[in-house]
């Protein structure tokens, strides 16, 4: 039962509206370690809830950790727009019933609408890796406040060759971060590089 792992009530209402009873094999593994503030490197198929797996503990700690004076809270990195696009979406149905403000900010938009949109100061970002690297060489990026960072289908990040774009925007993140990398596959070398880089002592899920 998700209200088992103690998370804000304004989520377990929400989870309750969406009928999601029981957590998946890979939240239930992740979840009680992301809330006690663990770096972890996952890897989980696709469909296998890992999205809520994730994004759970970062607005549990975002409710319970507000700061309207902080810069953007956490980043969410994805391969593809239409992959940033959904889990954009599905950020905003869990966060329902709090304040909690999201951007999407992947290529193939205007970029200074994307700026005039990052100046409203949205807690959370979800984009593509160049893209938001544009926007911080731009200086429209502040990651001095990030409590989270998030690299999902990291494995794909990498075919798609976005490994340099991803360990530079990881260089700007606050070191205090907590960094939750997932991807589908174990990976091969340069997923190892990139997780040494960017985990901080992490916890290994392989579901
Ligand atoms: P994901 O692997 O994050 O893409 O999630 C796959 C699908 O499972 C999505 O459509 C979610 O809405 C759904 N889902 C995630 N967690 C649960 C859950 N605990 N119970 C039922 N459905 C879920």
């Amino acid at each position: 039962m998700f209200a088992e792992f103690a998370l804000h009530e304004r989520l377990l209402k929400v989870l309750a509206e969406l009928g999601f009873a029981t957590p998946t094999p890979v939240q239930a593994a992740a979840i009680p370690l992301a809330m006690a503030g663990r770096d972890l490197r996952v890897t989980a198929q696709t469909g296998s809830g890992k999205t809520a797996a994730f994004l759970l503990p970062l607005l549990h700690y975002l409710i319970e950790h507000p700061d309207h004076r902080a810069g953007t809270r956490a980043v969410i990195l994805l391969p593809t727009r239409e992959l940033a696009r959904q889990t954009q979406k599905t950020i905003e149905q869990l966060a329902t019933y709090t304040f909690i403000k999201s951007e999407l900010i992947t290529g193939g938009e205007d970029f200074k609408v994307q700026a005039a949109r990052m100046r409203r100061n949205p807690d959370i970002l979800v984009g593509t890796p160049g893209r938001l690297l544009e926007h911080q060489d731009a200086g429209h990026l502040v990651l001095d406040d990030l409590v989270a960072l998030v690299l999902d289908e990291a494995d794909r990040m990498l075919d798609m060759g976005f490994k340099d774009d991803v360990l530079r925007l990881a260089q700007h993140c606050n070191a205090n971060r907590q960094t939750l990398l997932f991807s589908a596959t174990p990976g091969g070398e340069a997923l190892t590089q990139v997780a040494a880089a960017v985990l901080r002592d992490p916890q290994e899920l392989m579901l």
